[in-house]
């Protein structure tokens, strides 16, 4: 039941970790104050870049005052992929947390805090995984994200901030912690999802809920409990000063994430941790394994005629995706002669691509099939049904 000191021991080796980094870190520093004068120029190209806030998204400096390089710490370096967005993050959390929101205003309200503490990074990972599945989704609600509670503390991988664990001070004015805590409970959040990860986790996930928990944290923690099999916890020992505690008493449904930290591959964590957000999402109707990747459109059209006999033909979903099971039963028919055609598939971003090998023949109608388990999403969501279109060559 009560596991959370076990979670958040710091261990004298963790000490001693620290304590090499900060050393290594000083002639880094000196190096990053020489340049400063280019740096700053630096950031303000980015700060006044347009292509900062997509049509579906807003991104923010959050909390000036914690700013830091998250991509020194290699562990996030390593396991982050590099998109335009994931880029756009790392260069702004240098000047501060960056919040960043989802959403047409209608419905719930919900913030994902991320990794208050600084050497948690399978949280910032699954997070920012999140991110790259909702990036170019429209839905119902508000969902704010903080991929990086305190960039400066996960450049150094480390727990604590000024000395303190930052998620003891979630009650004293002006301590990131109480910022975040604030801005939920000005901006109308109902929900807050405080991501963690822990030792002594585990195989299990960990879902935190307050020991006087209402009745909607719980229904949510059963969803995730469900959808993830994940266990959960009864912290017996709430501290006013963490996020979750400080939150729910001012009536947010507050709940928190853990997935092993220290005994399981990285990635491994950080998958299980996605899979625990992506039902947390879902559970308030927001993209989650709710989530079907759809057709938007396709060359040839649908029933188009006079067709070019080598054209590629291009079928555009609506997000990104990924081959999944049935990938090698994508086909192209010859609906005269019954036969299959030679195809060789790509996918790129939003787009599968097939190409013939052949000239196919003319003034015949060609049918495409694709199962609805041959493409997926980036949180694995399949095609909700089987697609097929045709269309008819014409003589060149
Ligand atoms: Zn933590």
């Amino acid at each position: 039941m009560f596991k959370k000191t076990t979670f958040n021991d710091f261990s004298y080796q963790d000490n001693q970790t620290h304590f090499l980094i900060i050393l290594m870190g000083i002639p880094i520093l000196v190096f990053m104050v020489s340049l400063s004068g280019s740096y700053a120029t630096n950031v303000n190209t980015v700060g006044s870049n347009v292509s900062l806030n997509s049509s579906h998204y807003k991104i923010t400096i959050f909390d000036h005052t914690v700013g830091g390089n998250v991509v020194a710490n290699p562990r996030i370096s390593q396991n982050i992929p590099k998109t335009d967005l994931s880029n756009q993050i790392f260069q702004m959390t240098k000047n501060g947390s960056v919040l960043l929101k989802f959403g047409n205003g209608n419905g719930p309200k919900l913030l994902m805090s991320v990794g208050i503490h600084g050497n948690e990074i399978q949280a910032n990972i699954a997070a920012m995984k999140y991110l790259e599945f909702i990036k170019d989704k429209q839905f119902n609600g508000t969902l704010y994200i903080i991929p990086f509670d305190i960039p400066c503390d996960t450049a150094l991988n480390t727990r604590y901030y000024k000395g303190m664990d930052p998620n003891r001070i979630a009650n004293i004015p002006d301590t990131p912690s109480w910022k975040i805590v604030q801005f939920a409970k000005n901006n109308g959040i109902n929900y807050l999802l405080d991501v963690h990860s822990g030792g002594g986790v585990g195989s299990n996930r960990f879902i935190y809920v307050n020991h006087y928990f209402s009745n909607r944290e719980k229904n949510w923690v059963s969803y995730i409990t469900y959808k993830t099999l994940s266990s959960t916890g009864y912290d017996s020992a709430d501290s006013a000063g963490m996020i979750r505690v400080s939150s729910h008493n001012y009536g947010i449904n507050s709940i928190t994430l853990e997935t092993e930290r220290d005994n399981t591959p990285v990635m491994t964590a950080a998958n299980a941790e996605f899979k625990m957000i992506l039902a947390a999402a879902q559970y308030l109707g927001f993209p989650g394994t709710n989530y079907h990747p759809k057709v938007i459109s396709t060359y040839p059209k649908v029933n188009a005629i006079r067709i070019s006999l080598t054209a590629p033909v291009n079928i555009k979903f609506n997000e990104n995706i990924k081959s999944s099971i049935y990938y090698s039963s994508i086909k192209l028919k010859n609906l005269i002669t019954g036969k299959y055609v030679t195809i060789t598939k790509t996918i790129s971003d939003h787009t599968l691509y097939l190409k013939t090998s052949t000239t196919r023949s003319k003034y015949t109608w060609y049918q495409v099939t694709i199962p609805k388990a041959a493409i997926k999403d980036y949180a694995d969501n399949n095609l909700l049904a089987n697609y097929t279109f045709k269309f008819k060559t014409g003589s060149i």
